[in-house]
Parts: C-alpha cells; sequence; structure tokens
C-alpha cells in the first residue's frame, strides 16, 4: 500500500498489513452475526470462540507444556512489575532480579514495594551494553524466583540463552521479543508479554504460568491482582479486553502462516543480520550500542558521532517516510525496532538510507 510508512515503532508498533485489511473487512460485522465484535457479549458463544481459539493458538506456536495457565490481562507489563512480587514473595524470601537495562530497574523498583529484593546481576557499571553472563549471577537459597527482561526494548539488548535457575521459578519479562523465536516455556515459571509489540495492539497482557506456583498470595492481594482469579476463570472473571484479544487471534494465525516461531525466527535474524552488518561495515559511522553478544534481534540500537548527527538522521529518515527511529529518550540515540510484521523489504529501504547518509555525511 502506496501510503504506509516504513514503521520502525518500538511499541505500538507495525502490524501486518493482512491483519489490518481482514479486521477492517470484519470490523462493522462479525462473521454473520449482525454486530461488531466489539459490540457483543464477552459471554456469547462468538466471543467465547475467539478468545478460546487465541489461547489455543498462543499454546500451539509457543508449545506451551501441560501444567501452565495461558491468561489475557490487563495493565499492561507494567502492572505485571507488580502482580509477580504481590503473587510470589512470601515472608523470609527474596525476589531476586537481573538489572539489564530500563525495563529491568521498573521491574525491580515496583517489587520493592513488596517485599524484599536483591540484584543477583547487574550491567549497570557498563552502561547495560551487556546481558551479563550466567556465571556472574548470584542466587541467594532463599529467592522466591529469579526475574530477567528477555530483551530490554530501549537498549537493544536481548539474553541468547537463560539461566539454569534449579529449582529457583524463571519469571520472564517477553514484552518486546515474545514469538520472535521458538521458547522453552517449561524453563520458566511465569513468562509475561504487553501485546503491543509481537502479538497485537496494546490493551492485553498475555501471562503464561505454571499451575503450581498461582496458589495462594501471602498477604492481601486485590482480587483483580491475583494470577488464581483469571486462572480459575479462563481470563472471563470480568470483562476481557476483547477488541485486543481478537487482533491478537489473527496476528497469532498471520505467525503460523508465516511458519511459527520457527518461521519467523529465520527473517528476525535476517533482518537483524541487515541491520548490524551495515552498522558493522559502515568504517565506524554508525556505532551499535549494545555490546556484539548481547545484541537484540528486535531493537537494533545505534549511535552516530555528534547528537547533532543523530537528530539529522531523525529528521531526514522521518521525510523519506521512515517512521519511529529517533532511540528512547532516556538513552538517545537511534533506534530501529523490527518486530515480527515489519517487512524484510523495509529494513532493506533503511539499510539503503543508512548507505546513502553515511556517504553524505562521512
Ligand atoms: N517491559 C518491556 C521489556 C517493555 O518493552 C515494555 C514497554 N515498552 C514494558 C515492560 C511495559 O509495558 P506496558 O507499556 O505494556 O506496561
Amino acid at each position: 500500500m502506496a501510503n504506509r510508512a516504513y514503521n520502525f515503532n518500538a511499541g505500538p508498533a507495525a502490524l501486518p498489513l493482512e491483519v489490518l485489511q481482514q479486521a477492517q473487512e470484519q470490523f462493522v460485522e462479525f462473521r454473520g452475526s449482525g454486530m461488531s465484535l466489539m459490540e457483543m457479549s464477552h459471554r456469547g458463544a462468538i466471543y467465547e470462540g475467539v478468545h478460546q481459539e487465541t489461547e489455543q493458538l498462543l499454546r500451539e506456536l509457543l508449545n506451551v507444556p501441560e501444567g501452565y495457565k495461558v491468561l489475557f490481562l490487563q495493565g499492561g507489563a507494567s502492572t505485571q512489575f507488580a502482580m509477580v512480587p504481590m503473587n510470589l514473595l512470601k515472608p523470609g524470601t527474596v525476589g531476586a532480579y537481573v538489572a539489564t537495562g530500563s525495563w529491568a530497574t521498573k521491574a525491580i523498583e515496583e517489587a520493592k514495594l513488596f517485599g524484599e529484593t536483591t540484584i543477583a546481576a547487574s550491567s549497570e557499571a557498563d552502561q547495560y551494553k551487556r546481558i551479563p553472563a550466567a556465571a556472574e549471577i548470584a542466587l541467594p537459597d532463599n529467592a522466591a524466583y529469579l526475574h530477567v527482561t528477555s530483551n530490554e526494548t530501549i537498549e537493544g539488548t536481548q539474553w541468547a540463552s537463560y539461566p539454569d535457575t534449579g529449582t529457583v521459578p524463571l519469571i520472564g519479562d517477553l514484552s518486546s521479543d515474545i514469538l520472535c523465536r521458538p521458547l522453552n516455556v517449561s524453563q520458566f515459571g511465569l513468562v509475561y508479554a504487553g501485546a503491543q509489540k509481537n502479538l497485537g495492539p496494546s490493551g492485553v497482557t498475555i501471562v503464561i504460568i505454571r499451575e503450581d506456583l498461582i496458589g495462594k498470595p501471602a498477604g492481601p492481594v486485590p482480587t483483580m491482582l491475583r494470577y488464581a482469579t483469571h486462572a480459575k476463570t479462563d481470563s472471563l472473571y470480568n470483562t476481557p479486553p476483547t477488541f485486543a484479544i481478537y487482533m491478537t487471534n489473527l496476528v497469532l494465525r498471520w505467525v503460523k502462516a508465516q511458519g511459527g516461531a520457527a518461521g519467523v525466527e529465520r527473517v528476525n535474524q535476517e533482518k537483524a543480520g541487515l541491520l548490524y552488518a551495515a552498522i558493522d561495515g559502515s568504517d565506524g559511522f554508525y556505532r551499535g550500542f549494545a555490546e556484539t553478544g548481547s545484541r537484540s534481534v528486535m531493537n537494533v540500537t545505534f549511535r552516530l558521532a555528534s547528537e547533532e548527527l543523530e537528530k539529522q538522521f531523525a529528521k531526514e529518515s522521518e521525510a523519506q517516510g521512515f517512521s519511529g527511529l529517533k532511540g528512547h529518550r532516556s538513552v538517545g540515540g537511534l533506534r530501529a525496532s523490527i518486530y515480527n510484521a515489519v517487512p524484510l523489504e523495509n529494513v532493506r529501504a533503511l539499510v539503503d538510507f543508512m548507505g546513502d547518509f553515511a556517504r553524505r555525511n562521512g
């Protein structure tokens, strides 16, 4: 479509064009029901069909084993920063966190409101340019869990593989890389992700939780903030975000048609490979922010020689139809977010622009 931007937004982010068109076709009248999906009861058979199919698709695409619940919650991943400690921290236990950047830090700060926390490893001294090695992680005996941020959206770092925590439940914030590659859910006690990067629009948060962790929180927790409330009711305790779940359904069908997690992973590797090659082959004109071994396949962060030049890059790219390349205000620089739905051609167009910009300004 001629007027679609090269969308590199960090989230909410690009959705597959086919999905948007499908939603448009079904927007006013949904599958012979005489109304929009947004106008019907969440207790009716039509919506329930969408709800259940979305859960089934997630189970299939993420290969979720028996013994795990898949939940659709609200409040964004930011609410999970609180729900995890509220539900899982018990007196005498400590929430352990790996401090990898901006989002991990937010999760830690929130957990401090509810109990004792510890930083099991940190790359703060290296400006969060890297993911700590497994050997750096010091897990206390009384850890209730170890929390990792799978992909730091702002710094552009990503865990290549997750640490083995033995019997201590591993908790993962997968907001910015869920379903970018196959996942071994059984390594985790709980994973969560806001939908608005790889799964759909904002408004729904996916939680996958091992059933033995649902249990009973140690202290009083509001009904809506207990995992048990939503696990017992198949995420239909109250009105769910029906439209966001429906859009997620369409995105998951699209991922399935791309060959599932392994299919999108191949394209993601290719897209990230092209951008990192453009950075590394620029004779230092572009400098990658993340250390090589910790580079994200979802958020490619880079800097130029001066902030002035970075501003010029952002401005000129915007004028040529590229959107969202300015880095997050907290770290500056530039960032290309290349989630599943960003087409390979758009990455090629960006690589061409980068080459051209470097020739004109190098
Ligand atoms: N964690 C990560 C890794 C994120 O990228 C974000 C959002 N950019 C969040 C948490 C917060 O998500 P939300 O806006 O859904 O609360």
